[in-house]
């Protein structure tokens, strides 16, 4: 008989291995609670008014008519030993291995004030659907010189740059539609992705609109009161008209029921194979994983997932595992002709992904307008181009 694989979660990660496998040979079944995946990457743009959600939706039917075994329910269990997967309605999968890539989830324990209620009041929009439409509908309802206020966590946390796209293009809201309003935001960090290129851009573009406040002047965030929509620091109080606090994170609920992350939350796995260190037969790739130095993105979990796919062929075919290099370039709009990027590659190295030292980089700190332009259509063409990869 066939090998049997069962993936849960379909989306950038899952979805793409889950293709990679199938097309290998191998009978896989796919599990995602949800019937529509809602994308993350450009949710910014949506938040700012400059896009709508559709643009933002894919389903599963090109996976299924390639013919992936696409299960639409929540996987509660994963019994390495048994080998199988168990759904919410009980049903058990058997698999010879298995793959996760649940993305995820929000630590409502890891922010005091901030719990599922307060998440109502003050949207963290990092798992994109409802959330970030909430935080879309708060900042064109708010009025015309409220402050709105953005908390953003320590490291590590999914999508490293995208805080600092977010607050960029709200800034660009408010400039255009708020002009009296300001954008606040409060870091529990001193450095950050693409530093360089965000601050310049913000200093051209946003001087009377965005003020930055970093760990060193007082910008982490210490609780929150989500009646009063205030936020605490080291430092005093602040009320926001809006609200956006991102809270710290850990992978999906499903990696800790089955035993693949540890104390920090995240899953450690093999670089190579991105076979769980805690369960052997479980393979874990995406936001959920300990990467080293590769970061928490859409790019990243693809890439992952095509490796880790190669690899479960590989040991299901009791061949070696071959040591790969994976690459990740991460776009980020600053306004909407206005992109920048940073790229690298890694490969395994001292048990994790490290930088291939030279490769990789950013865009130039100084450059035309043109240059700007054209990256952020490049980041529409990636968008474009992953998303059919992965669901078209
Ligand atoms: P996800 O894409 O979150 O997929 C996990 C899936 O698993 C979900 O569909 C979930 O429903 C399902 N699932 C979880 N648990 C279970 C279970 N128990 N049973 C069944 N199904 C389950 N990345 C980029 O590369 N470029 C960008 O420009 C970019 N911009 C971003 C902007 C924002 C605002 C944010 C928040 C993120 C951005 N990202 C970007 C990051 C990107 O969204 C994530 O890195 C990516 O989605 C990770 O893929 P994943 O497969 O690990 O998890």
């Amino acid at each position: 008989a066939r090998p049997r694989v069962v993936v849960v979660g379909g989306g950038f990660g899952g979805a793409t291995a889950a293709r990679s496998l199938h097309r290998a040979g191998i009978a896989t079944t796919l599990v995602e609670a949800s019937a529509t995946y809602t994308a993350c990457p450009f949710s910014n743009a949506v938040i700012a008014g400059l896009r709508g959600m559709a643009a933002q939706r894919f389903g599963y039917d090109a996976l299924r008519a390639e013919g992936i075994t696409v299960v639409h329910q929540r996987a509660t269990g994963v019994d390495a030993t048994a080998r199988r997967v168990t759904l919410v309605d009980g049903t058990t999968l058997p698999f010879d291995r298995a793959l996760l890539s649940p993305g995820i989830e929000i630590r409502f324990d890891g922010l005091p004030g901030y719990d599922e209620a307060a998440a109502e009041v003050m949207p963290h929009a990092w798992q994109a659907g409802p959330q970030t439409e909430l935080l879309a509908a708060q900042l064109r309802d708010m009025p015309d010189g409220g402050t709105v206020v953005m908390v953003v966590p320590p490291n590590p946390y999914r999508c490293p740059p995208g805080p600092y796209e977010r607050a960029s293009l709200i800034a660009h809201f408010l400039k255009s539609r708020k002009p009296r309003s300001k954008l606040l935001v409060l870091d529990a960090k001193d450095v950050f992705s693409k530093q360089r290129l965000f601050e310049a851009a913000w200093a051209s573009l946003y001087p009377d609109t965005l003020e930055y406040v970093p760990l060193a002047m007082g910008g982490r965030v210490t609780e929150v009161d989500p009646k009063s929509r205030r936020v605490t620091t080291d430092f005093g109080t602040q009320d926001g008209a809006v609200v956006n606090v991102i809270p710290p994170q850990r992978a999906g609920a499903i990696a800790q029921l089955a035993g693949v992350a540890d104390r920090s939350g995240w899953c450690p796995v093999d670089p190579a194979s991105f076979e769980s260190r805690l369960v052997p037969g479980v393979h874990v790739i995406g936001d959920a994983i300990i990467a080293g130095a590769m970061p928490k993105s859409a790019f990243a979990a693809n890439a992952q997932a095509r490796v880790a796919a190669a690899a479960m062929v590989a040991l299901l075919a009791g061949r070696a595992v071959q040591a790969p290099k994976l690459l990740n370039t991460c776009y980020s709009l600053v306004a909407p002709e206005y992109g920048i990027s940073v790229a690298g590659v890694y490969q395994p190295a001292n048990g994790l992904l490290t930088d291939v030292s030279g490769a990789g980089g950013t865009s130039p700190l100084e450059a035309p307008a043109g240059v700007r332009a054209a990256e952020a259509r490049y980041a529409e063409d990636w968008f474009a181009t992953i998303t059919a990869d992965v669901f078209g």
